[in-house]
This record gives structure tokens, sequence and C-alpha cells, in this order.
């Protein structure tokens, strides 16, 4: 009697450790198939850095265009004779039409960073998927070409962003985990120019951003940086270009 008073309990206890024991064991997985092995392993779809010996490096500007910061980052640029890729938010594409016709005259990539900057990993499917395809149809209404590629604000994104990508034909681009010298929050020049060329390799991808308030800043330590990186021989490449020549890495 005593046994059959014990054991249901017992076989219900059984039943929720199976089951935290499948969760626990399970969580590591998703985590991993969701990040892709983090740091080194190739997922076509989520794009941190390439895989190069060869001085190439991709300039990626977010949260334009911006009428102010945009046009003096392109003749720098040009001044140069480098490229770089602006992920763009549909609705400044919308406000700017001509910032963002210069910058495909220019001869530079353009990407979607959403239309409104919202955070991918709060919303539907069909939410994310809605608002991406509202920024590639305004950005190929002004330049006749919808983005290949695409950045999540935040760089926040979920198993889920991967098929409504896939849906919408672009290609999830990170940057490089040591090339974010966080030049939105303003730092000061200096500190947006160490944290970008104190850890420069072959093949990173930069974070910056032209848009998002007052990008004095970004625009000052950008004209150093591309004076050092030029003297150090490297050549700056759209990101498109940059896949072509190493093999992408997530
Ligand atoms: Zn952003």
């Amino acid at each position: 009697m005593i046994w059959t008073i014990s054991l249901k309990p017992m076989r219900r206890h059984w039943r929720i450790f199976a089951v935290v024991m499948i969760v626990l064991l399970g969580a590591p997985a998703w985590w991993k198939e969701v990040h892709a092995g983090a740091r080194g392993g190739t997922n076509p779809h989520l794009i941190w850095y390439v895989n190069t010996s060869r001085k190439v490096v991709a300039l990626t500007f977010d949260d334009g265009p911006s009428p102010s910061a945009t046009p003096r980052i392109l003749s720098m640029l040009r001044a140069a004779h480098a490229k770089a890729t602006f992920f763009m938010l549909g609705q400044a594409a919308k406000a700017y039409p001509e910032v963002v016709r210069q910058v495909a005259r220019q001869g530079m990539e353009i990407g979607n960073h959403t239309y409104a900057h919202i955070n991918l990993k709060v919303h539907s499917m069909a939410q994310d998927e809605a608002d991406l395809a509202k920024a590639q149809k305004t950005i190929q209404t002004i330049t006749g070409h919808a983005p290949s590629l695409m950045r999540p604000p935040y760089g926040a994104y979920n198993a889920s962003l991967i098929p409504v990508a896939q849906a919408l034909h672009l290609k999830i681009i990170l940057w490089s985990w040591t090339e974010d010298p966080r030049d939105w929050a303003n730092p000061g020049v200096a500190a947006i120019v160490s944290r970008v060329l104190n850890h420069i390799q072959p093949g990173d991808i930069v974070l910056f951003h032209d848009g998002g308030g007052d990008r004095r800043q970004t625009v000052e330590a950008l004209a150093l940086i591309i004076k050092d990186l030029t003297a150090q021989g490297y050549h700056m490449v759209t990101v498109s270009r940059l896949l072509k020549i190493g093999e992408a890495r997530s």
C-alpha cells in the first residue's frame, strides 16, 4: 500500500524531471542553431565577418541616410576611392530620397535596416516581414534596386528572422565583434578611432552610424580611420564585394 501511494507522485516528478531535462539539453542546441556556432561557424544566413588574408574591410553605416552626415561621409569615401555599405532605414530614405540617390550613384551598397528601426525580436514574424518589405519597396522605388542585405537594429534577432530574411532574399549582416566603436553614443573622436584601429584585421565588417543623432564625431573619426587604413594598405569595399573575396563567417 505504501508503494502504490508513493509511486504516483514519483511518476509525476519523473515527468517534470524529464521535461526539465529536455529543455535544459535542448536549449544549448537551439542557442547554437540560432547563433550558428557563435564566432567561427559558417551559416549562410548570418554573417559577422569574412575569412581572408587580403587586406580588405567593409565599412558600414546604420540608421541613415542623414542630410548632414551622409554627404560628408560620401565625399570622404570618394576622395579615398573607398566603397562602403549604408544600412538605411526606410523612413529616413523616404524623407531624404536625394541623399539615397547620391549614395547609389557613388557605387555604394545600400542595405535594409528595417523601415522604422524596430526590434525584430519582439514582433511577430508577420510584422517583421511587413516592416522589412516596406523598407525594401521604399529603397527600390528610389534607386531602382531592392537591397540584398539587411542588418537588424540593435543586432537583435532570433531564429524566426532567418526565414523572413530568406523570403525577402536578404542576407543578414552583423559586424565583427571588435569593430563596434559605439559611435552612436558620441564617446569622443579619439575613442572611435582607437576602438576601430586597435583590432582591425582583414575581412572585418566595421559598424558606424550616419544617422540617429549628431554624427560629427563619427565623421571626424572616419577621416582619420580612412587615412590610417589606406596607409596600412587596406582596401575598403562593400559588404557584397567582401563576401566575394572571402568565406563568410558567423
Ligand atoms: Zn540602427
